[in-house]
């Protein structure tokens, strides 16, 4: 017997995805439009979301290790994948049964591709300022990569959520200079921020992710009202309870109902990814539009929700309130930790 379907679930919305995608590739211009799925997906599943930008036409995709270019098995003829931290000694048998591409990103990698890796293409990432991950455009220029395959060449911005921030432009003109200096067969620079700086980022290949999974790179700027929100949360009710007024709930009694009231006990908890910053009525649930603040803390797997007189029970689903640009700014956190906290114990539901 397969276990039961888990009391908390994501509900993902593949038309929304899709359309995230069109409008991406749309925003890059003549460049191709990849997608970066590391993180399975950033959350949501990369084998699912593989296959639907698969069929939109999505031909490039990222993940960030070998064990997530395994993790999504054959793809189709003609679909891309580069594993975006490269290859370390202990990655090489991997890589070259793999049909996906390191993206080499020191000297050392380099020389450990060139000595063993058969010939076979590669990307490159250079750095023009962000200093993470990738040559210095001085080693790019040393003639260190000369008689590497280079398919794609790429460098990433690190304050492309910025419009203003100078760095923009001045990584701009780096990679420009680069990019007359060494041959690869494509280009590319811009991430989800950086698509919507402008088509002068966008080379021959742009690398979404943030903004495919709903997240808006700039609050007021392109794709702020175009890009759709995908994933939503929602925890089952495990339990209602009447509450008299003054009566505490959950640890440390921090919080105790204002007046006679309901309050909801839902399946989610910190150990799910709802942290105890959403506690004390920061975060909320939706009972249809009435909103539902938690009370008092988030335990590990439970929940409590002030729900009134609202018409809902035990086994009923309650969307919890997670729309990502309100909620980082609510709470500090980024987008991209919303989109990635959710764990494993959720069901996952694409409408
Ligand atoms: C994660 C990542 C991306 C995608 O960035 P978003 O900000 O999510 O669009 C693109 N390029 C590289 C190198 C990355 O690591």
């Amino acid at each position: 017997m397969p276990p039961p379907s888990p009391p908390l679930r994501l509900l993902l919305d593949g038309d929304a995805l899709v359309a995230n995608w069109r409008w991406l590739d749309r925003a890059s211009g003549r460049a191709d439009c990849g997608a970066a799925v590391k993180a399975d997906g950033y959350g949501l599943g990369a084998i699912e979301v593989t296959r639907r930008l698969i069929a939109a036409g999505c031909r490039d995709f990222f993940v960030a290790t070998w064990a997530e270019a395994a993790a999504l098995g054959r793809l189709p003829e003609g679909v891309s994948l580069s594993v975006l931290h490269g290859v370390r000694a202990e990655d090489m048998a991997a890589a070259l049964e793999s049909p996906a591409r390191p993206v080499l990103d020191s000297a050392a990698m380099v020389a450990r591709w060139k000595a063993h890796g058969r010939g076979r293409p590669c990307d490159v990432m250079v750095d023009t300022g962000m200093n993470r991950l990738g040559l210095s455009p001085e080693e790019a220029r040393s003639g260190l990569l000369d008689g590497l395959a280079i398919e794609t060449l790429m460098s990433h911005l690190a304050c492309a959520d910025e419009p203003e921030n100078p760095m923009n432009e001045r990584q701009l003109f780096t990679f420009r200079m680069l990019k007359g200096m060494i041959p690869a067969r494509r280009y590319s620079l811009a991430n989800s921020a950086g698509v919507c700086l402008g088509q002068r980022y966008a080379f021959g290949l742009t690398r979404p992710g943030l903004a495919l999974y709903g997240g808006i790179p700039h609050a007021d700027g392109a794709g702020a009202r175009e890009l759709r929100p995908v994933m939503a949360i929602e925890a089952q009710i495990l339990q209602t309870r009447d509450i008299a007024a003054g009566t505490p709930v959950g640890y440390g009694a921090t919080w105790a109902a204002p007046a006679d009231t309901r309050v909801a006990i839902l399946n989610i908890g910190y150990a799910d990814g709802y942290l105890r910053m959403f506690g004390g009525g920061t975060g909320a649930a939706r009972a249809g539009e009435r909103r539902c603040p938690v009370a008092g803390r988030v335990s590990m797997d439970l929940l409590a929700v002030e729900i009134g007189d609202a018409p809902v029970g035990e086994g009923d689903w309650l969307r919890i309130d997670y729309d990502l640009a309100a909620t980082a700014a609510a709470t500090g956190l980024s987008q991209y930790e919303l989109l990635t906290l959710p764990g494993r114990r959720y069901g996952r539901r694409w409408i």
